[in-house]
């Protein structure tokens, strides 16, 4: 039924199909989000937020499949999010 997944631009691994939440401004049902933990830009985003905001946190790739855009989803831990992937 389903295409395969798309992969991450940064660490070339499938991404997942992840439900976007009500409170977020999508229209989509789903978005592609990388939820390897070895992906660079997640392991990077660790280090960038506490520079940053001097707390841990960190941020997955986001793609949108229908516009193809793509930035950073906010996580704060390696578990936070999961629970949307869909199966
Ligand atoms: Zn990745």
């Amino acid at each position: 039924m389903s295409e395969p997944n798309e992969r991450c631009p940064h660490c070339d691994q499938p991404m997942e199909r992840w439900v976007i939440p009500d409170e977020l401004p999508f229209d989509e049902e789903w978005h592609w989000v990388c939820f390897n933990d070895d992906c660079p830009y997640y392991v990077k985003g660790w280090k960038w937020m506490e520079e940053q905001f001097g707390r841990p946190a960190s941020y997955r790739h986001r793609k949108n499949p229908t516009s193809k855009e793509y930035g950073p989803l906010a996580v704060w831990s390696a578990q936070a999010l999961r629970d949307r992937i869909m199966r």
